[in-house]
């Protein structure tokens, strides 16, 4: 008999006559591996179940326990979609549908828009198909004919694909029901096994992603190999839309973007302008208590700067364009860096003046395109927690140890404890590509890695991804429901000292060059205060929060006592709101809730009697009666300890 070898993954050999399929070797191996197979991987490529082995095979069976096999099983989702939209909508034209992250989508063109009542009625008749257990079929056909096929059905976008696409004389094709798709697969088996998906969405997308074709639409699925995961996936999906900064920065008034102004321009209200003061206050104190100089630098400046620090060649894109004064051209700033270097140079320094760190709450502005941008977190207008250290390389390690300990200070004050550390380095293999000696960088990345290394902080080390000016460490943190946000960043620059001819006088009297580092620890301000509403969901803590108390009065009949609780809580320096609408107490006390204000002290009759109040906290509710006095001290050291790193 012909036989081949199959090389199992515990290394045991199996002969089997030739075109045995995988799912007849999965039988053979046991009846629970039979069934909980999806797919294989035949030699590094992924084939589906029921191809036929022709050669001495290494061969895996993969289940739901193997990641590869999930992208397959969304595929295999997207074709279920489509069987399904063709038993409904047997008019529409089919495009392409891949697998995505969270599941599938596939798309098609049809002159109606797909309905939310339409998803309802397709996603009903997917789970019809599914419980048929439709089996997915491949099959080959010559090129000509399967062009013939697609054309006969005044399938147009499929018939552009296969001629674009099938380089080989037979070309496969999978079927489900009514379904035929030109497509590689591989698939699993049957429809039987999709079961834990939901319809999200439709969106238009031009044919190919190329504007000016045909707008298909693109219906989006989530898929998950068990109901826990897309349940987990679906909830995870509301929390985030809970705390989407751009809904609640209008219903807390903190900020908005206004259509009149500019897309990308925020406009910080009262309650934002009043956080961003707190976090700007506590951001200045911090720097001058770690030995920075706070400067300020204009935010026009001569082209010509632009193009001694060479920004005018790397980063034209996203500089918005000069403006004309006297003949002359400037160039709103898109960065900080020139400003802080004319400080320094501004006279002749002396080694005993390093190391030299100034720092700047800088606006800067860049061109960022419209479809980029999101709310606070991609904007064209933003003002960094800026810093530039100019220092010796023997004073390098301290600096970066310096600049580490900072950022994570900034991470424990403002409520964060789980973050990822990852280092830039170079690319060993193309030292031509970067500014800056050989002895530099190693320099540069030795005081990196041993300075993490010594402060024990584990670390991603990432060889290749340095820009080509220095290698530089970025932290990014966990926020509440554990979505990494990029934030602190220390860039070295072998660069700019040279471009601007940087120098100082050494011990030895001579000229030196100083080791410039760029340092940004919020990133902005915006992007730091979208992240801080989301990690919050808005309900800042008692030290961020722009109004800390609500005095509620329970009737008019106790204003007074209501007004003399408000102004000793702000002559002890509280943000107090008293509000003395007349509306019902359940009134005031649902609307303090919606605004997230952390307390409410709500008083009446028996409290103006014995001057206490009674303490309602936003979150735990009801905290019974407490003495103006005791409140105070609560309110003082809750929002102290807050406050210290
Ligand atoms: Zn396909
Ligand atoms: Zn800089």
């Amino acid at each position: 008999m012909d036989t081949i070898q199959v090389t199992l993954p515990n290394g045991a050999i199996q002969e089997v006559p030739r075109g045995t399929t995988p799912a007849e070797v999965a039988r053979k191996i046991s009846q629970g591996l039979a069934r909980e197979a999806l797919v294989a991987r035949a030699n590094g490529d992924l084939i589906d179940l029921s191809r036929p082995l022709e050669q001495d095979t290494s061969l895996t069976i993969l289940t739901a326990k193997d990641p590869d096999s999930l992208q397959v099983y969304r595929h295999s989702a997207a074709h279920l979609l489509a069987a399904a939209v063709l038993e409904l909508f047997p008019e529409v034209k089919l495009g392409i549908g891949p697998p995505i992250d969270s599941g599938f989508f596939y798309e098609f063109l049809r002159e109606q828009p797909f309905t939310p009542e339409d998803l309802e009625r397709i996603e009903a008749k997917m789970r019809e198909l599914a419980a048929r257990d439709l089996p997915n079929e491949r099959k080959l056909l010559p090129k000509a004919e399967a062009i013939e096929l697609y054309r006969k059905w005044n399938q147009g976008f499929k018939c552009e694909l296969v001629e674009e696409k099938a380089v080989e004389p037979m070309v496969s094709f999978y079927t489900t029901g009514k379904f035929i798709d030109f497509c590689r697969g591989p698939h699993i088996p049957d429809t039987g096994r999709i079961k834990a998906f939901k319809l999200m969405s439709v969106a238009g997308a031009y044919w190919k992603g190329q504007e000016g074709n045909p707008q298909m639409q693109r219906i989006y699925g989530a898929c998950f190999f068990t109901k826990a995961d897309l349940d987990d996936y679906l909830n995870k999906l509301a929390e985030a839309k809970r705390r989407d900064h751009r809904k609640l920065g209008p219903e807390l008034d903190l900020f908005s973007i206004q259509e009149e102004a500019g897309p990308g321009l925020i406009f910080w209200h009262p309650k934002g302008g009043l956080v961003r003061k707190i976090m700007e206050d506590w951001s200045r104190d911090e720097h001058l208590r770690r030995g920075y100089q706070l400067v300020y630098t204009p935010h026009v400046m001569r082209l010509d700067l632009w193009k001694t620090s060479g920004h005018t060649n790397f980063y034209t894109d996203n500089m918005f364009g000069p403006v004309e004064v006297e003949k002359a051209d400037y160039q709103l700033k898109p960065m900080n860096c020139p400003g802080h270097i004319l400080i320094f140079k501004s006279r002749l320094r002396s080694y005993r003046e390093l190391p030299y760190r100034v720092a700047e709450l800088g606006t800067v502005y860049r061109y960022e395109r419209s479809g980029v941008l999101h709310g606070l977190l991609r904007v064209r207008g933003f003002t960094q927690d800026d810093a530039h250290i100019f220092c010796t390389r023997e004073q390098l390690e301290g600096e970066i140890q310096g600049c580490v300990d900072f950022a994570l200070a900034v991470l424990r004050t403002f409520g964060f404890n789980r973050f990822e550390v990852e280092l830039s380095a170079r690319d060993p293999n193309d030292p031509e590509h970067y500014a800056g000696t050989v002895d530099e960088w190693e320099h540069a990345e030795k005081a990196l890695t041993g300075t993490l290394d010594r402060m024990g902080i584990p670390y991603k080390y990432m060889p290749g991804e340095a820009v080509f000016y220095g290698p530089k460490i970025d932290v990014k943190l966990l926020d509440a429901i554990g979505r990494p946000w990029q934030l602190s960043t220390v860039q070295f620059d072998f660069n700019l000292p040279r471009r601007f001819g940087l120098e100082y006088v050494g011990e030895d009297g001579s000229r030196h060059q100083p080791v410039m580092v760029h340092r940004a620890l919020w990133g902005s301000v915006e992007r730091f205060f979208g992240v801080l509403i989301e990690h919050y969901a808005g309900a800042f803590p008692l030290w961020l929060a722009p109004v800390q108390v609500a005095v509620l009065p329970v009737s008019g009949k106790f204003s007074e006592y209501a007004q003399q609780v408000a102004s000793e809580l702000k002559s002890a320096g509280f943000r107090a709101h008293l509000d003395d609408r007349n509306e019902k107490l359940q009134a005031k006390i649902r609307d303090s809730e919606i605004q997230k204000i952390p307390y409410m002290a709500i008083v009446g009759g028996k409290e103006a009697e014995a001057r206490t109040v009674s303490v309602r906290h936003h979150g735990k509710g009801d905290l019974g009666p407490r003495g103006l006095s005791a409140f105070l001290a609560d309110l003082r050291s809750e929002s102290e300890s807050g406050a210290t790193a």
